[in-house]
C-alpha cells in the first residue's frame, strides 16, 4: 500500500509518499507561504530533481490540490490515479488525554481535536485544517491522525501532575503531556533493534535536540517521563526556548519591562534559549563557529545547553535506576560531535564511556559508546514520517 503522510504548519505543509510494501520513500516535498504571497510547493520524486513551482495558494485546500497535482504528474508523479494511495496518515500535535495511540479519523476524533486545539493553539488548528482538505479532496481515503503526545501517555501521574492545585488539572486538564512522541517512539524502538534487546524490556533516555528539544525515560517499551511538558516550552534549554525557569521569573519581567504576559510568553518561546544566550543565533553552527573565534557568550549558550541535557539524564537514570542505552537524534542530536561530547563527558560513574572515534559521525545509525560502556549510546537519525506511515498501514489494515 502506498501512504501519504501529512504534516501542516499554519502556512507550511510537508508530505512525504511511501510504498510500505517494502518501506521506501517515492517522493517528498514542501508547499510554503499558503495564503500568503510568493506560495510555492517544492517536490521531489526520489532520484529526480526537485521541482519548484510558484502558485498562488489561498489555504491549506489549495495546497493540498496542489500536492495531490504533483504525486499525479506524468513527469514526478508517483502514482496514475488517486485510488493507489491507501490512506492518508496525518501528523496531529495535540490528542489531550483523549488517545494513547494513532487512530482512525472519524467525526468524533475530529470533535475530540478539536477540543484540544485550546493545548496547541498554534499547531491543532493547521492539522486540523489539513485533515478537512484532505477529507474534501479524498472522500473516500482512509485517514489516520498520529499524535505528538500519544507515547507520552503511558507516564505515571507523578510524572504529569504539577504541583500546583490539584482542581487545575481537573477543570484545566493543566498537566505535562510531553511532545516529540512519535520521534521518541521510532528511535527507541530502533536502538533495541540494534543492540539486539526486545523493546519491552529494556530502558532508554532518547534525547531529541533539535531546535525544539526533548528527552524521554522509556522503560518496557513505554514512556515513563519526559521533559517537555503542558507545551513545549518546558525542559529543556532550545534554539529559541527557554525550557525550565522559574516561573516567578514571568511575572518580575512584565513589571520591569511594563509588558504584558503574552509579550513575556513571547519572549520565552522566541527570544530565549540558545538565541537568548548567545545573542547570535538559534543555530548550533552559529554558535560554535562564534565560539570557536573566541566569543565567550556563544560559549557559555553550548555549556548551558549541555548541563541541560545532563540533567535529565541523570535525573532520568535515577528513576529507572539505570539506563541500558542513550540515545541521540534531531538536528543538533544526529549532527553535533561536540555537543555529544559535551554531554556525555565525565559520566564514567553513571557506567556512560562515549567512544571519540565512534563519535566522529554525522547522520548514521552507529553506536557511539566504548565497548565496556555499561550504558550503550547510540546515534539513530530519527523519520518520523516513517513512524507515521506505518501506524496509519497498521490502523487501516485491522479496519
Ligand atoms: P531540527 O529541528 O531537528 O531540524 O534541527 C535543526 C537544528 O539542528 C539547527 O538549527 C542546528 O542548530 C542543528 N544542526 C543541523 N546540522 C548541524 C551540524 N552539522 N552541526 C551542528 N548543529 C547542526
Amino acid at each position: 500500500m502506498k501512504v501519504l503522510v501529512i504534516n501542516c504548519g499554519s502556512s507550511s505543509l510537508k508530505y512525504q509518499v511511501l510504498d510500505m510494501t517494502n518501506e521506501t520513500l517515492l517522493a517528498k516535498g514542501l508547499v510554503e507561504r499558503i495564503g500568503l504571497a510568493g506560495s510555492m510547493i517544492a517536490h521531489e520524486k526520489v532520484g529526480q530533481d526537485k521541482f519548484k513551482l510558484e502558485v498562488p495558494m489561498k489555504d491549506h485546500k489549495d495546497a493540498i490540490g496542489h500536492v495531490l497535482e504533483a504525486l499525479l504528474d506524468k513527469d514526478h508523479g508517483v502514482v496514475a490515479n488517486m485510488d493507489e494511495i491507501g490512506a492518508v496518515g496525518h501528523r496531529v500535535v495535540h490528542a489531550g488525554e483523549k488517545y494513547a495511540s494513532s487512530v482512525m479519523i472519524t467525526e468524533d476524533v475530529i470533535k475530540a481535536l478539536e477540543e484540544c486545539t485550546e493545548l496547541a493553539p498554534l499547531h491543532n488548528p493547521p492539522n486540523l485544517l489539513g485533515i478537512s482538505a484532505c477529507k474534501e479532496l479524498m472522500p473516500n481515503t482512509p485517514m489516520v491522525g498520529v499524535f505528538d503526545t500519544a507515547f507520552h501517555q503511558t507516564m505515571p501521574p507523578e510524572s504529569y501532575i504539577y504541583a500546583i492545585p490539584y482542581e487545575y488539572y481537573e477543570k484545566y486538564r493543566i498537566r505535562r503531556y510531553g511532545f516529540h512522541g512519535t520521534s521518541h517512539k521510532y528511535v527507541a524502538e530502533r536502538a533495541a533493534e540494534i543492540i539486539g534487546k526486545p523493546f519491552d524490556k529494556i530502558k532508554i533516555i532518547t534525547c531529541h535536540l533539535g531546535n525544539g528539544a526533548s528527552v524521554a525515560a522509556i522503560e518496557n517499551g513505554k514512556c515513563i517521563d519526559t521533559s517537555m511538558g503542558f507545551t513545549p516550552l518546558e525542559g529543556l534549554v532550545m534554539g529559541t526556548r527557554s525550557g525550565d525557569i522559574d516561573p516567578a521569573i514571568v511575572s518580575f519581567i512584565a513589571q520591569k519591562e511594563g509588558v504584558a504576559l503574552d509579550d513575556v510568553n513571547n519572549v520565552l518561546n522566541k527570544k530565549s534559549g540558545m538565541m537568548g544566550i548567545s545573542g547570535i543565533s538559534s543555530d548550533f553552527r552559529d554558535i560554535e563557529k562564534a565560539a570557536e573565534e573566541g566569543n565567550e557568550r556563544a560559549k557559555l549558550a553550548l555549556k548551558v545547553f549541555a548541563h541541560s541535557v545532563k540533567f535529565y539524564i541523570g535525573g532520568y537514570m535515577a528513576e529507572m535506576n539505570g539506563a541500558d542505552a542513550i540515545v541521540f537524534t534531531a538536528g543538533v542530536g544526529e549532527n553535533d560531535i561536540g555537543m555529544r561530547d559535551m554531554i556525555c563527558a565525565e559520566m564514567e560513574c553513571l557506567g556512560i564511556e562515549l567512544c571519540a572515534n565512534c563519535n566522529d559521525i554525522r547522520g548514521k545509525e552507529a553506536i557511539i559508546s566504548t565497548d565496556t560502556s555499561k550504558v550503550k549510546v547510540l546515534l539513530v537519525p530519527t523519520n518520523e514520517e516513517l513512524m507515521i506511515a506505518r501506524d496509519t498501514l497498521e490502523i487501516v489494515s485491522k479496519k
